[in-house]
C-alpha cells in the first residue's frame, strides 16, 4: 500500500491510498481509496472513517462533505478523512468486498500478505492507527437492517478510556446514545482502536441501504461535534437532547427461525413490553396458513429491525434497546 500524500504534511491534501491489486481488466492496477489530510498548528489527530461496511451510507456522505469543506486554517490539529474505507464493497454497494468477499469489520488487525481486505485493515492497522489520538468509525444499518440514529462507545477495562470514550460519543450528539457491551470483537476496528488505547467513537445512523435527510444531518453535526470536542474544530459543540439506550443481553435479539413476509407491528423508536409481539411472519408458499408472531423478550423500544420485505430464517429481525432516560 502506497499513499499518493505525505500523511504527515501541514495544510490540506486530497489522494489515495493505493493498493496494487493485478487482475484480467487491468493487468498492472491498482485500489484507490480516497484519503485527505488537513493538518495545521498543535493539536490531536483524529481518524474519521466511513464505508467501513460498503452499503452504509450516512458516514460517507457526511465524510466527503467535510473533506470539500473543512480547510486547514479550521483544525488545530490533524483530520485525517476516510469516507470509504473497504472502497471495493463501497463502489459495488455491497456490505462486504466483491474482490475476497471480506467483511472489514472482522478482518483486524488484517496481514500485509493476506487478502486485499486483509490488506487494506492491516496497512490502517499498522500506519494509520498509530497516528491517531482519537476515531469515529460510521456505521447504518446497510442493506439488510434499519436502526434508530444512535452515537455508541464500548464498555472498557481501562476507566480513564472508557469515560473519554463515552463522553465522545454523548458529544457527538446524535438522538440516541449507546453503551454497548461487546462479548466478542474479534476482527474489529472497534477492538483494534480501543486495544491501542484510543478514544473510539462508532455510530449506526439508520441503514435499509439508503440514508434519510435527517440521519444525514445528524451526521455532519456529529463529526464537526466531535471534532469540536476534542480541540479540533473552534466554538462550542452543538449539544442536543439525547436518550441513553443499553443492550445488555442477548434478550435484546431476536433472529427468525422460519422464511417468510416480514410485518412490522412496530416502529423503530416505539416503546415495547416484554411478551409484546413486534413483528410477524407470514408464509408465502400458499394463503390460508397463519403467521408466526415474533415477541419482544424484554420492555424497552424498538432500536432496530429487518429492513427487507422478506426474511430468512436466521436473519436478526429486531433489537429492543432499554432506555435509561436522558443522557
Ligand atoms: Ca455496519
Amino acid at each position: 500500500m502506497t499513499p499518493t500524500i505525505a500523511l504527515d504534511g501541514m495544510g490540506k491534501a486530497h489522494g489515495f491510498l493505493r493498493l496494487p491489486h493485478s487482475r484480467d481488466d487491468s493487468a498492472w492496477g491498482h485500489v484507490m481509496i480516497p484519503i485527505c489530510v488537513i493538518a495545521n498548528g498543535q493539536g490531536p489527530t483524529v481518524l474519521l472513517t466511513g464505508g467501513n461496511h460498503g452499503d452504509e451510507y450516512e458516514g460517507p456522505i457526511a465524510l466527503h462533505d467535510l473533506a470539500y469543506r473543512l480547510e486547514a486554517a479550521d483544525v488545530a490539529g490533524r483530520v485525517i478523512i476516510l469516507p470509504q474505507m473497504n472502497t471495493p464493497a463501497f463502489l459495488a454497494a455491497r456490505r462486504t468486498s466483491p474482490i475476497d468477499g471480506g467483511n472489514m469489520n472482522r478482518a483486524f488487525p488484517g496481514d500485509p500478505r493476506g487478502t486485499v481486505t486483509q490488506k487494506i485493515a492491516a496497512y490502517l492497522n499498522d500506519a494509520i492507527l498509530p497516528m491517531a489520538d482519537a476515531v469515529l468509525d460510521f456505521h447504518s444499518g446497510g442493506k439488510t437492517l434499519d436502526f434508530l440514529p444512535f452515537a455508541a462507545s464500548h464498555v472498557l477495562s481501562d476507566p480513564m478510556q472508557d469515560a473519554a470514550c463515552a463522553t465522545a460519543a454523548r458529544a457527538f450528539g446524535a438522538p440516541f446514545t449507546v453503551k454497548m457491551l461487546e462479548i466478542d470483537d474479534t476482527g474489529m476496528f472497534d477492538g483494534a482502536v480501543e486495544r491501542a488505547g484510543k478514544t473510539f467513537v462508532t455510530t449506526e445512523l439508520g441503514g435499509a441501504g439508503m440514508a434519510r435527510a435527517e440521519t444525514v444531518a445528524i451526521a455532519k453535526r456529529g463529526v464537526r461535534n466531535l471534532l469540536t470536542h476534542l480541540g479540533v474544530l473552534r466554538g462550542a459543540v452543538e449539544l442536543r437532547e439525547s436518550r441513553l439506550l443499553d443492550m445488555p443481553d442477548a434478550d435484546c435479539f431476536t433472529f427468525a427461525e422460519t422464511n417468510g413476509l416480514y410485518e412490522a407491528l412496530i416502529d423503530l423508536g416505539a416503546p415495547l413490553r416484554a411478551g409484546q409481539a413486534l413483528a410477524r411472519i407470514w408464509p408465502v408458499e400458499a394463503t390460508g396458513k397463519p403467521p408466526l408472531d415474533l415477541v419482544a423478550k424484554r420492555d424497552g423500544l424498538l432500536v432496530a429491525r429487518h429492513a427487507p420485505g422478506l426474511i430468512k430464517s436466521g436473519d436478526c429481525a429486531a433489537v429492543v434497546a432499554v432506555d435509561l432516560g436522558l443522557a
